[in-house]
């Protein structure tokens, strides 16, 4: 005898694509009390809500473990509610947020402070990221083990690296300690000098400073060579040069704990894209050469680089509507990323649907070490549906977030997220364009 589920969701129909859970086909899928209750052939519980997925894909929820809510201190440019809105509307279901807010999260009060601010308004799960080392200043330490406890997921002093080579030994060793991954902006500031873009040919067209891509390089075999010494969890955030990508590849054939994300920008433009001087082609690290982006391009395929994060940097437009030289690095990211990523690298068959899946789900999750990325029971009902077929156009004045600074508006994509389910409650849904047809169909309140 079937109990009424009051609050079960019924997803029919879709295709299921889980590698992770072993799942892909045609299958329905139930959620019920937050969790995956069914996947396959179940039927509906009496009272569950019911959703027509024909003709779609439905993944486990998206994780995008680099993202800059900005709050506590900037709440001018996004808000944990904002951010975690817009993250709904790009299909995530968790987010990462990064320390370098103000004050910057490197105590146990200021990670609690973003879980509960979370916790009221936020639509999306959030998973806080403490500092390194005391105020991001790259002298002290944190304290990793009471800020874990408090509810941080990783370190990272990111925006900028642990430069000092003694210090970042003394954090591998204890993040270690207690079990957190340390995750490095490997850029060395003093080769990235005053640089504001890739050191090449466009930089000497454009008559801009270059960061060398060996100020990358450099940067992330030291911190292989310290996880090496430590035995520590090592990842690097925003990966961006052949080199760089080399050197991972070779740290986890030799057995390292050594992971890497890549950010759609990298993924998807190059340094040509600063002709015109658009602020918005300006992140750290920079747009790089074509043979960078095919080499992040081969290592997200190869699985040298498992994670795809967005980077997600909001910025006012007073302040990035100024030269490029004074414009403040990054873009905002979360609602451009699976359309970017389907049409990028799906698409143009760099990666099968499967592998995308694993590098926005299952990926981030390890890396973290938090639930989610697969459908299987049990599981948290966390889900993503896309559209593979929807064609559009990026629009920035419609964005969830606070700010606007893309370099993607006007941009036609083909694919994007439909629904977003957290926990088993549909945050986001979008109304179909190419005649699938997904649309919520219960009645009930
Ligand atoms: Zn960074």
């Amino acid at each position: 005898m079937e109990m009424a589920r009051e609050n079960a969701l019924y997803l029919r129909g879709g295709t299921v694509v889980d590698p992770q859970g072993g799942h892909h086909g045609e299958m329905d899928l139930l959620l019920a009390d937050g969790r995956v209750a069914g996947i396959g052939n179940v039927r509906p519980p009496a009272g569950a809500v019911e959703v027509n997925v024909r003709g779609l894909v439905v993944a486990p929820g998206f994780i995008d473990m680099h993202v800059h809510l900005r709050e506590p201190g900037r709440e001018d440019k996004e808000t944990i509610a904002s951010g975690t809105r817009a993250a709904a509307a790009g299909g995530f279901t968790a987010v990462a947020c990064m320390p370098n807010t103000d004050p910057p999260l490197d105590t146990r009060s200021t990670v609690e402070l973003v879980l509960r601010e979370a916790s009221r308004r936020a639509v999306t799960r959030v998973y806080p990221i403490a500092a390194v080392t005391q105020g991001r200043k790259g002298k002290i330490i944190t304290e990793m083990g009471e800020l874990r406890e408090a509810g941080a997921v990783a370190v990272s002093d990111d925006g900028d690296w642990v430069a000092d080579g003694h210090v970042m030994r003394r954090a591998l060793e204890y993040a270690r300690m207690v079990g957190l991954p340390v995750i490095s902006h490997a850029e060395d500031p003093l080769l990235r000098g005053c640089g504001v873009m890739h050191e090449g040919y466009w930089s000497t067209v454009l008559g801009l400073r270059g960061i060398p891509a060996a100020a990358e390089d450099v940067a992330v075999a030291r911190d292989i060579a310290l996880a090496r010494l430590t035995g520590a969890r090592l990842h690097i955030a925003h990966i961006s040069t052949a080199g760089a990508v080399d050197l991972v590849r070779r740290a986890r054939a030799e057995g390292l704990e050594v992971t890497a994300e890549a950010a759609p920008h990298h993924f998807t433009l190059t340094d040509e894209a600063v002709r015109g001087y658009n602020a918005n082609t300006r992140m750290s690290p920079p747009l790089r050469s074509e043979a960078d982006r095919d080499a992040v391009r081969e290592g997200l395929r190869d699985g040298t680089i498992g994670v795809i994060a967005t980077d997600h940097a909001p910025h006012t437009e007073t302040e990035k509507d100024v030269e490029f030289d004074a414009a403040p690095n990054g873009i905002i990211g979360l609602e451009t990323a699976v359309g970017l990523a389907l049409t990028e690298l799906v698409r143009t068959k760099i990666l099968d649907l499967e592998t995308l899946v694993l590098r926005m789900s299952a990926g981030p999750a390890a890396v973290l070490g938090v639930p989610g990325g697969t459908l299987a029971p049990g599981s948290p009902a966390d889900v993503t549906v896309l559209d593979l077929g929807a064609e559009w156009t990026v629009r920035p004045e419609e964005s969830c977030s606070l700010s606007r600074n893309t370099p993607f508006g006007g941009r036609r994509l083909v694919g994007r997220p439909v629904i977003t389910i957290v926990g088993g409650r549909v945050v986001h849904s979008a109304r179909m364009e190419s005649g699938a047809t997904a649309a919520v169909e219960s009645a009930r309140p």
